[in-house]
């Protein structure tokens, strides 16, 4: 049997469970595992630790699949955990007014690399890691048992594959090809998703929870959605009785899709903009301009990718954050993301606080925002929390 073992006092973290082997807590790999193959995971002194999946192109060089010994990772290891997965999402989705959302969120569901979105019908997969990619048929047929009359199609076509080791790919793994765009609902509204080409799996259903808090605050307010995406958070200002809402991307696309979004809802696209552009420049033109709003969502792409971005991303969030407050009216609200899981809560609560003094505003929290439930954190992975927000009401 293939064998991972550790050096001397490294099993901590395995025996808190955190699903993760670095390559510099090894002392020898004994047997030749082939990349994504399932090892044991041992003390230095030979104790079994947790079985994995092996990934010699990356840092982390084992992920792990289970800490228990009699566990095999077979198919209906791959069963259990996603009925596991399919259970919380029952607790936290309501069916009748939501039909996508992520159905198995990786480490923090137990497999780690691996992304299930469900879209109405359609399961979108991305196998992330060496050891999900390893078992991919065996994933979708443990998936095609438990969604026998569901379509399943890859978007494997992320960047984090390559440090893996592994080629970029996307197509139908079962079932029929999806339309170029599907109509899916969420919170009762709708919205068409382009599976295909689309960012992530095609819609940022992590803001689900956060989308629904922006409608509840924008009833006769001006609303700007910078960042705006196929338009997520505009759909839901109008839904909600904004006065008006202005999107802002950069891709031309998103907007097409977000003016799609708003007239599928019956919402009246005249009070709505779609500015085509850059956010940080755009954000200093109406400063120029004097345009103000009463709500202003920030919710832009990672700017981190790893500790050496650190100081340069921080600075961005401070940029758009500061403008921001220039542009809100007194009474005004400042609903602001950062997705990058390298940025703690801390350090962006203070870079937000930073902005506001800059731009000579004060503000209040009045809510702190995460990702939505279906993107839970798994207890004994706390790098699974990378969506954080803030709501601030700007005085
Ligand atoms: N809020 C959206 C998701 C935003 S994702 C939703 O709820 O669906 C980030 C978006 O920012 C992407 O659509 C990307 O095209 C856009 N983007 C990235 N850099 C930008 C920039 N400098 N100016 C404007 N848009 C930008």
């Amino acid at each position: 049997m293939n064998r991972i073992i550790l050096k001397r006092k490294r099993e901590k973290s395995l025996l808190n469970r955190h699903p993760w082997v670095f390559s510099g807590a090894i002392a020898a790999v004994k047997g030749h595992p082939v990349t994504g193959e399932t090892v044991a995971v041992t003390s230095a002194g030979g104790d079994f630790l947790a079985w994995g999946a092996y990934s010699p192109a990356s840092q982390i060089r084992v992920r792990l699949w289970s800490f228990r010994k009699q566990e095999q990772i077979d198919e209906d290891f791959f069963l259990r955990r996603i009925r596991q997965a399919d259970e919380l999402r029952a607790a936290v989705i309501r069916p009748e007014q939501t039909n996508a959302y992520r159905l198995v969120n990786a480490e923090s569901d137990g497999l780690p690399g691996l992304i299930v979105d469900r879209y109405d019908r359609l399961l979108v997969v991305q196998f992330l890691s060496a050891g999900s990619e390893f078992h991919r048929e065996t994933i979708v047929r443990a998936l095609r048992t438990l969604f026998p009359d569901y379509d399943l199609y890859e978007r494997s076509d992320v960047d984090v594959r390559k440090k893996e080791g592994l080629p970029l790919r996307s197509g139908v793994l079962a079932g029929k090809e999806p339309a170029d765009l599907l109509p899916v609902t969420e919170n009762g509204l709708s919205f068409w998703v382009d599976v295909r080409q689309g960012h992530k799996t095609g819609f940022y259903l992590d803001q689900r929870d956060n989308r629904q808090i922006v409608r509840e605050l924008s009833a006769g307010k001006t609303v700007l959605n910078a960042f705006s995406y196929s338009g997520g958070f505009g759909v839901y200002a109008l839904a909600g009785g904004a006065e008006r809402v202005t999107n802002v991307d950069v891709s031309r696309q998103a907007l097409e899709l977000a003016e799609k979004n708003l007239s599928r809802n019956g919402l009246d696209v005249s009070r709505s903009e779609q500015i085509n552009g850059d956010v940080f420049r755009l954000l200093r033109d109406f400063r120029e301009q004097k345009r103000r709003f009463d709500v202003i969502v920030l919710d832009p792409p990672k700017f981190i990718f790893s500790t050496k971005d650190l100081l340069k991303g921080s600075r961005g969030y401070q940029d758009i954050n500061r403008m921001a407050f220039h542009l809100l009216n007194p009474g005004g609200t400042l609903v602001t993301f950062s997705c990058s899981g390298l940025m703690k809560r801390d350090l962006f609560q203070k870079i937000v606080a930073d902005a506001a003094m800059e731009a000579n505003r004060t503000g209040r929290i009045v809510r702190a925002l995460q990702q939505a439930g279906d993107h839970p954190v798994a207890l004994t992975f706390p790098e699974g929390f990378y969506l954080k927000g803030l709501q601030v009401y700007v005085d």
